[in-house]
């Protein structure tokens, strides 16, 4: 835009009228990036009828970036925007009722680091609570718990590899004992990448119904590769902070972007409300310098002041110019119907997975409709089960090293992989991002896995003098 000097002029004018000029250089040459703009301005005005002036002033002056973020939280347009794009991709078609505020942050990352640290100083959390984890989960939500800083007893909620990465309900009634603060969920989950299925997600819902005061984080950053998916904030949103980020779907991990979101109605506002008089002394006193009535400052800007040491939260917020890009990705995906995008990355996914067992040599049913697919677990246990039985598996426990398989696979197909399962446990497993590789990258690592259990079952026939066939393919 800046080598155009038209175009800022041509702008303003496409706040007036639909159909005026944008910019001859436009017309003459391919720009889709204008054409982008000019289409995200309609939108903004006609779709969601907000002021595309107003739109505009904001954008222009974020770029410049010559003023901080105000509102701290983040810019007034770029919120709306941002809920937009929340509520589609996370609420989709659930009804929903109430409004939700958000905060923009440094990436998922951030939204972790500072939703701990709020809680903790709000003594929604104290060291000896209990919170519980729904894994498999990221693992900095693993270690962050144990840490000095915070010193949680964790209560651990197992997804079943056999029940389709599903929570049992045994595993979900843990939530209703009452010595539980908060539930941490990555949904998808991360490394299995399969998203809760409905009845599990009502069941804690219904759970939060008889636990007024239980807290819910569920961490959403792959829940835009999911079809129709529906967040826990949707079903639980009184009771559930929100977390997003830019990075996986837009592969965008250098930008740092990331959203929380909690509903203006929330069980954390009403437990801060409810904190013994000296706790809510206490915290009078640490947020008054930023506000004539810190008692009933909210949660969400709670988050923001604290992650400035609240001395520093005029100064707090996302950069303005990294707002900019947050509001034009949600606003690319808005447009993008009937999501062309979407489709395009899951397809590019599915082929890659589809070249990858195609030359381990096995076929999978590809009928859940709760895998993801952004990852997928090479497990030793399940391949050489399904390929060669039981007891080939049970020998493998007992006479192979589980991490042969991901120093085998780096420096055979010169990939490394994270461990697939068994956070602490070894276990022959690794963990393969469908994301960021070529379709050859994959057929490559295939290929690696299928040597490796080619050489066990030699291995195996050997030592047992069974006479399995290594050429097999299932
Ligand atoms: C990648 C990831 C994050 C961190 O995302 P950033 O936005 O890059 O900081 C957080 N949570 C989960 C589950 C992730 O997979």
């Amino acid at each position: 835009m800046r080598s155009c000097p038209k175009a800022s002029a041509a702008f303003r004018a496409a706040t007036v009228s639909k159909s005026a000029s944008i910019c001859s250089c436009a017309r003459t040459k391919a720009s889709p990036g204008i054409d982008f703009l000019r289409g995200a301005v309609s939108y903004v005005r006609d779709q969601l009828g907000y002021s595309a002036g107003d739109f505009l002033y904001e954008m222009c002056e974020g770029i410049l970036a010559s003023n901080y973020p105000v509102p701290d939280r983040m810019l007034k347009l770029s919120e709306l925007i941002v809920g937009q794009y929340l509520r589609r991709e996370m609420v989709g078609k659930h009804p929903f009722v109430g409004e939700f505020d958000v905060f923009a942050v440094e990436g998922g990352t951030a939204a972790m680091t500072y939703i701990f640290n709020t809680m903790r100083e709000n003594h929604l959390i104290k060291p000896g609570d209990t919170i519980a984890l729904g894994r498999p989960i990221f693992t900095p939500y693993i270690e962050i718990p144990t840490l000095n800083d915070y010193q949680l007893k964790v209560v651990n909620l197992d997804a079943d590899v056999a029940n389709g990465w599903q929570y049992s309900k045994a595993e979900l009634d843990k939530l209703r004992d009452p010595k539980v603060k908060a539930f941490f969920l990555v949904n998808p989950s991360n490394p299995p990448s399969v998203k809760m299925d409905d009845e599990s997600l009502q069941y804690i819902a219904d759970i939060v119904k008889e636990r007024p005061d239980l807290i819910l984080l569920t961490d959403d950053v792959y829940g835009t590769f999911a079809d129709d998916f529906v967040s826990l904030f949707a079903l639980a949103p009184h009771n559930t902070i929100l977390v997003y980020s830019y990075s996986k779907y837009f592969g965008a991990t250098g930008w740092r972007l990331g959203a929380i979101a909690t509903h203006r109605d929330n069980v954390l506002d009403k437990l801060i409300a409810d904190l013994p008089k000296e706790a809510k002394k206490q915290l009078h006193a640490r947020y008054e310098s930023i506000t004539t009535d810190p008692d009933s400052l909210k949660f969400i800007d709670r988050l923001v002041a604290d992650s400035r040491t609240v001395a520093l939260n005029h100064t707090a917020g996302l950069s303005t110019p990294q707002q900019v890009q947050m509001v034009l990705f949600s606003l690319f995906s808005l447009m993008d119907t009937p999501d062309a995008y979407k489709s395009a990355l899951k397809r590019l996914i599915r082929k890659r997975k589809q070249a990858l067992y195609e030359e381990v040599g096995i076929t999978f049913e590809d009928d859940d409709p709760n895998q993801v697919d952004y990852y997928t677990i090479l497990d030793m246990e399940f391949l050489g089960e399904r390929m060669f039985g039981r007891e080939f598996v049970d020998w493998l426990f007992k006479n192979t090293e589980p991490t042969e398989l991901l120093f085998r696979l780096a420096r055979e197909a010169r990939v490394v992989l994270l461990p697939g399962r068994g956070f602490g446990t070894a276990h022959p497993s690794g963990r393969v991002s469908l994301a960021n590789l070529n379709e050859a990258d994959y057929r490559q690592i295939g290929r690696a896995m299928r040597k490796l259990i080619e050489e066990y079952v030699e291995r195996f026939n050997a030592a047992t003098g069974k006479s399995l066939d290594k050429t097999k393919v299932k």
